[in-house]
């Protein structure tokens, strides 16, 4: 599979724990909780931020691969079920046609917090703008 060299990157600092998480942060400063900042219920480590934090499942669900990580399961195991499956769903990103603008929007919503981004591309890939923003709760104003 051919995967961008940041991608590897990740990939071997998600197996060797070399993700700065607070749980690896306070084995160099001890005076900043290691408790998750999604969840607030267990220590923010590698293997929960990314895979097993109720709000990390609910991204991997929500996803186009609608990824259901059993408990327990190694990062190892989900980084290959990942690869194997992004190799069979390769769909690259393609360009709007001349004239015309596309914006790719996402959210994702869970126990009143939430996040939103867009962003824009013109027919050429350039890059026109882009904007994210969390919030904390939830009202049709919003939507
Ligand atoms: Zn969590």
């Amino acid at each position: 599979m051919e995967t961008e060299q940041k991608i590897h990157t990740f990939i071997w600092k998600v197996l060797h724990n070399g993700l700065a998480v607070y749980g690896n942060l306070t084995k160099f400063n001890t005076h900043i909780s290691n408790i998750c900042s999604l969840c607030n219920s267990e220590e923010e480590t590698v293997q929960h931020l990314l895979f097993s934090c109720q709000f990390s499942k609910a991204v991997f669900q929500a996803s186009p691969l609608h990824i259901d990580i059993p408990m327990d399961t190694s990062s190892m195991d989900i980084i290959q079920f990942w690869l194997s499956q992004t190799d069979q769903n390769a769909n690259k990103w393609q360009a709007p046609p001349p004239y015309h603008i596309k914006i790719n929007v996402d959210a994702a919503y869970l126990d009143g917090k939430g996040a939103a981004t867009a962003v824009a591309i013109d027919s050429s890939g350039r890059h026109l703008g882009s904007e994210a923003f969390c919030f904390d709760s939830f009202s049709s104003m919003v939507a």
